[in-house]
């Protein structure tokens, strides 16, 4: 592929691993021309279901979205970025899994939450104050509760 630095067309791959649960690869490149080094990820395209929103309007899966709202609630979390993208990956196999063609946003939302509280507790809290909108602070109180078993 070109290099992104200095658009020369030819680079070469000089180490290459699998990476997360091996469902993707990871390729260090180097351009033969300004020897500037970057790194590509190269993963399956695999039809992803759609996704029913609770106003019952439907969207294609967006992974950016959902790495966008995984990263807010573990901002300035000691969680290293492979772990969140295997978790990530890992969501995106489940989610294909179903086999249906069409899933409900909030079946997503149940999946980051698991996906969060093996990852990091904070987080885990983060987002699901949001997306579960608390009634009240004593159910929020019980959910800490909960992981503190
Ligand atoms: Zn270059």
């Amino acid at each position: 592929m070109h290099c992104p630095f200095c658009a020369a067309v030819d680079t070469k791959v000089i180490d290459s691993r699998l990476v997360g649960d091996g469902s993707q690869v990871r390729r260090r490149r180097q351009c033969l021309d300004c020897n500037e080094r970057f790194t590509t990820f190269e993963v399956a395209e695999l039809v992803m279901p759609r996704i029913i929103k609770s106003n019952e309007i439907r969207e294609p899966f967006d992974e950016e979205k959902l790495r966008r709202g995984m990263l807010k609630a573990l901002e300035k979390r000691p969680v290293n970025s492979d772990d969140i993208e295997m978790s990530i990956s890992h969501i995106k196999s489940q989610l294909r899994a179903t086999g249906e063609r069409e899933v409900s946003a909030s079946m997503v939302g149940n999946l980051v939450m698991e996906a969060l509280k093996k990852l990091d507790k904070v987080a885990y809290i983060r987002f699901a104050s949001v997306y579960r909108s608390f009634e009240d602070i004593r159910e929020f109180g019980e959910e800490i509760a909960k992981l503190q078993d």
